[in-house]
């Protein structure tokens, strides 16, 4: 641990100083961002300020550079906004606020500042970089600050981190604030779908998104949305009509050609305008105009709902905290290797990787998609947006649309795919299961479900070919509507095969957890004896354990984790709200500390127990002496409810009620303990946004892969890697084949794989927990 970071240059003063700033639109995460710089800077020896209101706060000086200590930030994980408030600040424009603010900043002897917040407040920090050591030497010459002082902040540290709520900002996949608003959005829609369906009404609804329809996308994804409006990719002249066309289509025969929407007997329409929305010659789309639309040609009761500033409200969810949390600390990992000839970092995330980007590419890509737009230049501004944002488009073309994709699969090509959910269920099963069998019909491919998993088939012939009616309104839905089992093929793989071969089934989806991946090697071996097997199959893991071998995010966990946070965040308000009281919350996960690890890093967790670790006497005794120091520092406004989290299977011994109650013995009356179990409340009810769109996404990459590898049965069977399970590593989304993911990659005892990339951040839950030994003042 590097505990001082001495500064010979500057005596007197031993410690580097690192400050925080939000700047720009407020976002749900940035608080949770600067309690991660505070808390990783103290911890690493430095030490921590925060500029309030953003750049007027650092123009202004004075009261509005406030050292932080550890416990300023104590329970800032679960607030909206941002507590240390924002401005748009036009004297920072300009050079000479700027003056001031590099004055300010020697003055309180500041080396590194981290500035969270949208493109325009990165391009202002960017601009007071390279203006550094001119205005330095500019207030040297006015007398402003001494020639030492000027040579002892030669250079200032700068790092970006990208709080906005559009998601508008290039070189990463998400910004801080983005799926919470998402998530607001989305539950806006899924009320409003409600009233649409009773009343059999046309929404169309406005979000926001000046030149980034992002949120709009991703909302139309997640709420199966009939239509949508982007800044990016304006729609075909003429598309007044096109757009009548999809919400009215007739055809008499669902299965060969789809027909969606009001002819085949859908009760509602939901239209997601972006507020930057466009024409292809520019002229605004609105929503206004819409609904003119639908009542004049379609005469549709139509109603405009547009969401407005309730989209930044709200506290952040799981993701967004998690994300701000591990940007928080590269932040500050960031400032402590940084050299001068380094350029500025912005800190990224791609698919889960957190990754360092020059910040000043990053925000001229940014820009050149406006001008792109500007120009009319469509195709230049998607190519400027993540390939991610693309192929999220083309996802929900291909499972909204029908005839979008200009080629069906060839006659030859096309393939009888059956899709079967195995393992407890989980948040965007059917998102999962509506988006694979709609992109198959889209292909020209039969979609059967299996209903109730593989006992079902077995035992009841549960073969149901889906329609796009069937899956109508599953994009929203928790659960299972197909029905799932834990129960393996091995326990009737004759009957199975036997069904496969009646059924003709050339593909396999299974969608589920451990126990579908199980499923999958299971009848991979099968492959030997029954012929019915060599297909392509392919596994979608789906579990809120995220405890399947070859991904590093399973469906459904997100939306666990957002429960779980949910919960916890109330009980630590009543634990803060009566006495003194530590809550011991026993979390699901099976024997991966996965969901208890990363609700430990969204709530601020004291301890976490995992079954990777276990639980022995020394680890309580040093959480319980921790507890003893936690609440002899609490005072006043700095007084927040404390969580210990435990996996439900972290140790034999150590239960959660003997935890509860070993604390209650030692705390000797000084504060008390309580168990809390929310069960199955972790399952979730309406799956989140997160894994509504990224069960879309994968699923219909999971059936490119199924007919990527429609080869004959022999070709299939000589090949390993046509038995995969889609998944997310690093950086990029992986098929892995089952051969090589059933040896050296599955812990077959514990149910999970062998590496986990989280693993890693159980140090930091214990560094920002303030758990024994960390450094905290
Ligand atoms: P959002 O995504 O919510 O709009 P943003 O950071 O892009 O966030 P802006 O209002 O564009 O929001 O910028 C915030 C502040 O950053 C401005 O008020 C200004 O102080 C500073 N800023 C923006 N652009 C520049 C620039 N070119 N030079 C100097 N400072 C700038």
């Amino acid at each position: 641990k590097v505990r001082d970071q001495t500064r010979p240059s500057t005596p007197g003063r031993l410690k580097k100083r690192i400050a925080v700033m939000t700047s720009g639109g407020d976002a749900p995460g940035m608080n949770a961002a600067v309690r991660a710089v505070v808390r990783m800077s103290i911890a690493q020896g430095c030490e921590a300020y925060a500029i309030y209101e953003g750049y007027e706060g650092l123009v202004q000086g004075g009261k509005f550079i406030k050292r932080m200590h550890w416990e300023d930030v104590r329970g800032w994980l679960s607030e909206g906004g941002t507590l240390i408030g924002t401005a748009r600040c036009k004297a920072f424009t300009e050079r000479t606020g700027r003056l001031r603010g590099a004055k300010h900043l020697v003055l309180a002897g500041i080396d590194a500042l981290v500035v969270c917040g949208g493109d325009g407040s990165l391009t202002g920090a960017d601009i007071f970089r390279s203006e550094w050591p001119g205005l330095l030497a500019e207030l040297t010459k006015l007398g402003e600050i001494s020639e030492d002082q000027c040579s002892s902040f030669k250079t200032l540290n700068i790092v970006g981190l990208v709080g906005s709520i559009d998601n508008d900002m290039s070189s990463t996949d998400a910004t801080i604030g983005a799926y919470s608003s998402l998530t607001r959005i989305c539950q806006a829609v899924d009320f409003i779908d409600a009233t649409a369906y009773s009343h059999s009404r046309a929404f169309v609804v406005e979000v926001m998104g000046r030149h980034c329809g992002w949120l709009a996308l991703m909302a139309g994804l997640s709420t199966g949305a009939d239509f949508v409006f982007l800044p990016e990719k304006p729609p075909q002249d003429k598309w007044e009509k096109e757009m009548c066309r999809i919400i009215k289509t007739v055809d008499p025969n669902p299965s060969t050609h789809p027909p969606i929407h009001r002819a085949a007997g859908k009760r509602k329409t939901i239209v997601i305008v972006a507020e930057g929305a466009i024409d292809r010659e520019l002229k605004p789309i609105t929503a206004t105009y819409v609904r003119d639309i639908l009542v004049d040609e379609l005469r549709l009761d139509t109603r405009i709902t547009t969401l407005g500033h309730v989209q930044r409200g709200g506290t952040a969810c799981a993701f967004d905290r998690i994300l701000a949390t591990l940007q928080g600390e590269e932040a500050v990992k960031a400032v402590l290797e940084s050299t001068p000839d380094i350029p500025s970092p912005m800190i990224a995330i791609n698919e889960n990787k957190i990754t360092r980007k020059p910040l000043m590419d990053a925000v001229r890509l940014t820009k050149a998609v406006a001008e792109c737009i500007k120009n009319k230049d469509f195709a230049g501004a998607m190519d400027l947006r993540d390939p991610e944002f693309e192929e999220y488009h083309r996802a929900y073309m291909a499972t909204t649309k029908p005839d979008e994709l200009s080629e069906k699969a060839p006659e030859d090509k096309r393939m009888r795919i059956a899709i079967i959910h195995v393992g407890a269920p989980a948040g965007g099963m059917n998102a999962a299961t509506r988006a694979a069998a709609t992109f198959c019909l889209n292909r020209g491919h039969r979609p059967f479900a299996i209903h109730n998993g593989f006992p079902g088939l077995v035992r009841h012939d549960s073969v149901r070919e889906l329609n796009w009616l069937t899956v109508e309104g599953w994009a929203i839905r928790g659960g299972s509507e197909i029905g799932t089992n834990r129960s393996l093929p091995s326990e009737d793989m004759g009957m199975v095969a036997w069904y496969f071969q009646r059924y003709k089934f050339d593909g396999l989806l299974i969608i589920g957890g451990f126990e579908a991946y199980h499923a999958l090697t299971e009848l991979h071996s099968a492959r030997d004896s029954y012929p019915a097997f060599r297909i392509p199959m392919i596994c979608l893991p789906a579990t809120i354990s995220n405890n399947v071998p070859g991904t590093e995010f399973s469906i459904g966990s997100d939306t666990c984790l957002n429960a779980l946070i949910e919960y916890c965040d109330a009980i630590k308000q009543s634990a803060s709200a009566s006495r003194r009281r530590v809550f011991v919350v026993e979390c699901q996960g099976g024997r991966s500390g996965y969901v208890a690890t990363m609700a430990g890093l969204s709530v601020g967790a004291l301890a976490v127990y995992t079954p990777e670790e276990g639980i022995n006497l020394n680890m309580l005794k040093n959480d319980i002496d921790h507890l003893r120091e936690s609440f002899a520092n609490d005072k006043g406004m700095n007084r927040a409810g404390k969580l210990i989290l435990r996996n439900e299977k972290a140790s034999k011994t150590y239960t959660t009620e003997i935890i509860a109650e070993i604390i209650r013995e030692e705390a000797s009356g000084r504060f008390e303990s309580r168990t809390a179990i929310p069960g199955h409340v972790q399952q979730g009810g309406t799956p989140s946004p997160m894994d509504r769109v990224r069960a879309v996404r994968m699923a219909v990459k999971c059936i490119q892969f199924l007919e990527l590898n429609k080869k004959p049965p022999k070709e299939v069977f000589e090949d390993p890697s046509t038995s995969a399970v889609i998944g997310v590593r690093g950086a990029s989304i992986v098929f892995t084949s089952v051969e090589d993911l059933r040896g050296v990659e599955t812990d077959w005892d514990s149910r999970r794989p062998r590496k986990a990339f989280w693993l890693d951040y159980r140090g930091l839950v214990n560094t920002l927990g303030g758990r024994a030994g960390t450094p905290t003042g």
